[in-house]
């Protein structure tokens, strides 16, 4: 990989003697040429990055203000994840390590375990793998730009089509006509619905993908309650009852968030089975983490499908239900990761299905008398 100019590595590390011993390691091992800032606290840090520019980020996780894996999640939350980030950790746990991974760090070592020769293969690919990301970002960014330009402009002729076929249908039924050309037209107007839904779920998608996350201090009862109530009509329809348990207060986007609840209520709703549709949404605190369950005892999936029902078209469910077009889960999948959150469903066939997604705690803690119950229909 080739630098244009000097690499400006900054070096959030509290120690003197770690500090001295990565800089000289660097120095050692690293052949490019390369400036190190040392700072000795994340305030610091941040304070560096907002008045000038960094290209690699090396984050010790013990820091006076705080410790462990906290300290990453601090980094992103107030940076975001537009700085390639290597990891310090005294501790020589892999957990910690790939834990750290899965946060957004390019990557980790592990002090004590490493020499002049790892720390320079270590920043080398890093570097390398990070660029690769930025690469691969753009290329996702033109996709979706692609996909907003094409699912727009497809929007009025889609809806011209059925406007016309529902002209059509009405000149026909006025002259009399034959009932297979009734049905004819019925299947145009019912094919361009479905169309009119593709495009209004493409458009959603790609604007989701790029709209920024605004993170605030969020009531999951709220929020459910908010889905909730956009669902009525098919609560109703379904004789559904869905129970909104204690939930905690998250760090995360109103509107967004409700988009996600939403989708995994609807379709607890949709894929019902033979009893009522229940639906459970209840939350648990993990660490600094929240875990929410959207809960149902409908159909199930089977295990073979839990990861490729979250790509974007894929359904299961055949034309059994036509007004689904396989997106909403991929919309949940981009808006949990893009709160630093997992999603993943356990179920089985049959036995109904828990989604289970999760968010950053607020910072203010829980309040545990928000629980509110809904039952419609
Ligand atoms: P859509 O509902 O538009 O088909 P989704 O992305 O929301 O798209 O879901 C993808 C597929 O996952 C659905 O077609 C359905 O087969 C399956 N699925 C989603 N949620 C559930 C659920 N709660 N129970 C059973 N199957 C589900």
């Amino acid at each position: 990989m080739e630098f244009p100019r000097p690499i400006q590595v900054l070096l959030v590390e509290d120690s003197r003697d770690h500090a001295v011993f990565f800089t000289a390691a660097l120095g050692k091992g690293f052949k490019h040429t390369h400036e190190v800032t040392v700072v000795e606290s994340l305030s610091e840090g941040f304070a560096e990055l907002s008045s000038g520019h960094y290209d690699l980020i090396v984050l010790d996780l013990g820091l006076p203000e705080s410790q462990g894996l906290d300290t990453l999640k601090t980094f992103f939350r107030a940076m975001g994840p537009a700085n390639p980030v290597i990891v310090l950790t005294a501790n020589s746990d892999e957990g910690i390590g790939e834990e750290s991974l899965r946060l957004g760090a390019i990557d980790f070592l592990t002090k004590g375990e490493f020499g002049a020769d790892q720390l320079s293969r270590t920043v080398r690919y890093g570097l390398e793998r990070w660029r690769q990301r930025r690469e691969l970002e753009e290329a996702q960014r033109n996709l979706k730009s692609f996909a907003h330009v094409a699912a727009h402009d497809l929007k009025s002729p889609v809806k011209s089509i059925g406007l016309y076929a529902s002209l059509l249908k009405q000149k026909a039924a006025s002259r009399d006509a034959d009932e297979e050309e009734i049905e004819f037209i019925e299947y145009i107007e019912s094919f361009t619905e479905q169309a009119e839904k593709l495009v209004d779920s493409l458009l959603n998608f790609s604007v989701l993908g790029e709209k920024s996350v605004e993170l605030g201090t969020v009531e999951v009862s709220a929020i459910a309650g908010q889905a909730v109530s956009n669902l009525s009509a098919l609560v109703e329809e379904e004789s559904a009852t869905v129970e909104v348990g204690e939930l905690p207060l998250v760090q995360a986007d109103e509107g967004l968030l409700v988009h996600v609840l939403q989708n995994l209520i609807s379709n607890a709703i949709k894929y019902r089975g033979e009893e009522p549709p229940l639906v459970k949404v209840a939350a648990m605190v993990r660490g600094s983490e929240v875990e929410i369950a959207v809960q149902d005892n409908g159909r199930g999936i089977d295990a073979k499908y839990f990861s490729r029902i979250f790509e974007p078209f894929k359904r299961l469910s055949g034309p059994t239900h036509p007004e689904g077009v396989g997106l909403g889960l991929a919309i949940c999948q981009r808006v949990v990761e893009a709160h630093r959150g997992r999603i993943w469903v356990e179920s089985e066939q049959g036995r109904g299905s828990v989604f289970r997604f999760t968010l950053p705690m607020a910072e203010a803690s829980v309040r545990p008398s928000l629980g509110v119950h809904c039952q419609l229909g």
